[in-house]
């Protein structure tokens, strides 16, 4: 007997989890499948020695829309916010970043000139529609709006770490900016990590019905008389009237042959981090620095998080932000984020508890680029009963904005559908 569900979700990252809560609230039979062992996708959460590293430096945006849809699911997020300040980098040395009123007026990076026309293009930021923006890219959009160079420099800056985005020749203005608007409303490091909102998201599901069934690959999807037929690892096969993908578009284009391919040539947005626990900081006043003349990112999580068992080691994550045609030398980079740590935090090794390299990490499955809301808006018609969600699919935001608000909009549409 082949099983026959209402609704597979594919991918128990925070994209399916948050699809499989609104779609748990109706009567429709929902499986979730996931082919590793562990739930969570990148948001999940690894405990090492006592440790929890999420993948990477991960912060979460008090303003922003993921926010109100995991209250409205009743998620909790304990933790702290990061204080601004801390140091760019440029060519080696260290200024003040110029992110507070006393940064603004104590950073030799800028003149008085550059100062001011930092603040009014700030304002501006926080103030602007983005859609205005829609049909430029983030380096047309600050050759526009700075004359300073290094103005334009810290808003690319900026743009890194609101986005991860290393490419403002081909990035979106618009997903940057409304990105950059996010980050300035704050952000939170969670308390354990991000598994903790996966684990919620995952115990209000279970406990609402939804099946889940993990260490299962999904490897085809095809049209049968009205339904999707799911080809899963071990050749078994199941029925749904309507699949909620939220893999990444090369993986999905794979799962459905041809039909969905508009994204399966999309760039992927990358980097390498270097996720570090210290039984102490050599300089405990150094939390944050952004590289300037370098893509780098380095801060301490565990100042507002707790992030180990006993919440006595400092947590922190060192990031190079990869440029889509770069090559990747994994050697170099380890040692370039070794470097970069060494000079804010001099001596660090030894102190380290434990520490994990990765050299080539997904952050975002699709580099929002001008027009993608086209090629997204097709994408989601070819396959009938076919929805996709995950960072890559909101025509608006990237990362966990888009994973969750794309999540919500699947079950939505679903839920409409049956409503007709
Ligand atoms: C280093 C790093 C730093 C980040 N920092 C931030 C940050 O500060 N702020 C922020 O908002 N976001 C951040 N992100 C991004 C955020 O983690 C992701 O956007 C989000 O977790 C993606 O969720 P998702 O559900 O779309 O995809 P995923 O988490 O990738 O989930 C997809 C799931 O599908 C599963 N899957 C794939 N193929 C199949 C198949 N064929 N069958 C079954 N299952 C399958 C995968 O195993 C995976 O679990 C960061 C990411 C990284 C890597």
């Amino acid at each position: 007997m082949v099983q026959k569900w209402d609704i597979v979700i594919v991918g128990g990252g925070l994209a399916g989890y948050v699809a499989a809560n609104y779609l748990a609230k109706t009567k429709m039979s929902v499986l979730l499948v996931e082919k590793s062992k562990e739930v969570g996708g990148r948001a999940r959460t690894n405990k090492i020695h006592n440790q929890y590293f999420n993948l990477g430096p991960h912060a979460f945006y008090k303003k922003g829309k993921a926010a109100s849809i995991v209250e409205e699911l009743g998620i909790q997020l304990h933790g702290n916010s990061p204080q601004l300040g801390g140091v760019l980098v440029e060519n080696d040395i260290e200024y003040a970043a110029p992110f507070t009123p006393s940064g603004l007026i104590s950073t030799r990076l800028l003149n008085w000139q550059e100062r001011i026309e930092w603040v009014t293009v700030m304002m501006k930021i926080s103030k602007m529609e983005t859609e205005k923006v829609a049909k430029l890219t983030f380096e047309q959009w600050v050759g526009q709006t700075a004359k300073s160079k290094k103005v334009q420099s810290l808003l690319y800056g900026l743009g890194r770490l609101a986005t991860y985005c290393h490419a403002p020749e081909k990035a979106s203005a618009k997903v940057i900016l409304s990105h950059v608007k996010a980050v300035l409303g704050g952000v939170i490091y969670v308390d354990g990590g991000w598994q903790t909102i996966i684990d919620q998201l995952q115990n209000k599901a279970v406990i609402s019905g939804v099946h889940v069934q993990t260490h299962t690959t999904v490897k085809q999807i095809t049209p049968v008389n009205g339904h999707l037929k799911l080809t899963l690892s071990k050749d078994e096969e199941i029925l749904a009237k309507y699949v909620i993908c939220t893999t990444g578009p090369h993986e999905l284009a794979k799962m459905v042959s041809e039909e969905v391919s508009l994204f399966a040539d999309s760039t992927a947005v990358k980097g390498a981090t270097l996720d570090v626990a210290l039984s102490q900081l050599p300089n405990p006043k150094r939390l944050f620095a952004i590289g300037l003349s370098d893509p780098l990112y380095f801060a301490v999580h565990s100042n507002y998080a707790r992030l180990s068992e006993d919440g006595k080691s400092a947590v922190l994550h060192v990031f190079k932000y990869h440029h889509p045609d770069e090559h990747i030398d994994s050697k170099k980079v380890q040692i370039e984020l070794e470097q970069f740590l060494e000079m804010l935090q001099p001596g660090w090794q030894r102190y380290v508890i434990t520490s994990r390299y990765i050299p080539q990490i997904i952050v975002n499955q699709r580099l929002p680029q001008v027009g993608d809301e086209y090629k997204l808006h097709r994408s989601k018609t070819e396959l009938r009963g076919l929805y996709i969600a995950g960072d890559w699919a909101s025509p608006h935001s990237i990362l966990a904005e888009g994973a969750i608000s794309s999540g919500k909009q699947a079950a939505e549409e679903i839920i409409q559908k049956e409503m007709r």
